[in-house]
Order: structure tokens, then C-alpha cells, then sequence
């Protein structure tokens, strides 16, 4: 298991997990759950985590990583349920499952 790396928020590793398993890289998020518990623990520690299974993937892992983020944004679609921004290729709202519109 390799770290490769710290999200600022949820949304940015589940993008990042989401571009990773479309390449066949199998990742865990750790501290995904943490966020709630902000206050409570350490802000760092509360920031999710990638972490790769095999240490083989590493590179390959931070190189689509570093794509990812050099991407310009993609379109968005805002959840008429909540108001929260996702990004235009999902299908529900990663904050509260709402079905997103096409
Ligand atoms: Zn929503």
C-alpha cells in the first residue's frame, strides 16, 4: 500500500479514485469518513487519503493523478436537490444521491 495522495475534500478523491479504477489502479480512500468529525481531530488527519494496493502502481497512480489535476475543469451540473456542484459525468450528487439531470 503506497499513498499517493491527500485530497482537499471528498469530491477530489472521489474524482481521483473514479480516474484511477478506470485505469485498472485499485485504491482505498482512508479518512473519507473523518470529515464530519472536523473540530475533533486534527484538520490534516481529517483530509481524505488515496492510498494505491499495489506499491507497483505507484508511479502510474501519480502520473494519471497529476493529469487529472492539470485538466481543465470539466463541465458541472448543479443538484437540484441540495445546490452542490458535481462534476458533469455523474450520474447522482456525490453530497446528498440525488439523481442528477443529463
Ligand atoms: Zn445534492
Amino acid at each position: 500500500m503506497k499513498r499517493v495522495h491527500i485530497a482537499a475534500t471528498l469530491l477530489d478523491a472521489q474524482l481521483a479514485v473514479d480516474a484511477l479504477s478506470s485505469l485498472g489502479i485499485v485504491t482505498h480512500i482512508f479518512n473519507a469518513n473523518a470529515a464530519g468529525a472536523l473540530g475533533e481531530v486534527p484538520f490534516m488527519q481529517a483530509q481524505p487519503e488515496i492510498w494505491v494496493d499495489d506499491d507497483s502502481q505507484e508511479t502510474s497512480a501519480r502520473e494519471a493523478l497529476a493529469g487529472l489535476h492539470n485538466a481543465p475543469p470539466r463541465d458541472e451540473k448543479k443538484c437540484p436537490h441540495c445546490g452542490e456542484h458535481n462534476p458533469g459525468n455523474f450520474l447522482s450528487c456525490w453530497q446528498c444521491g440525488w439523481a442528477l439531470p443529463d
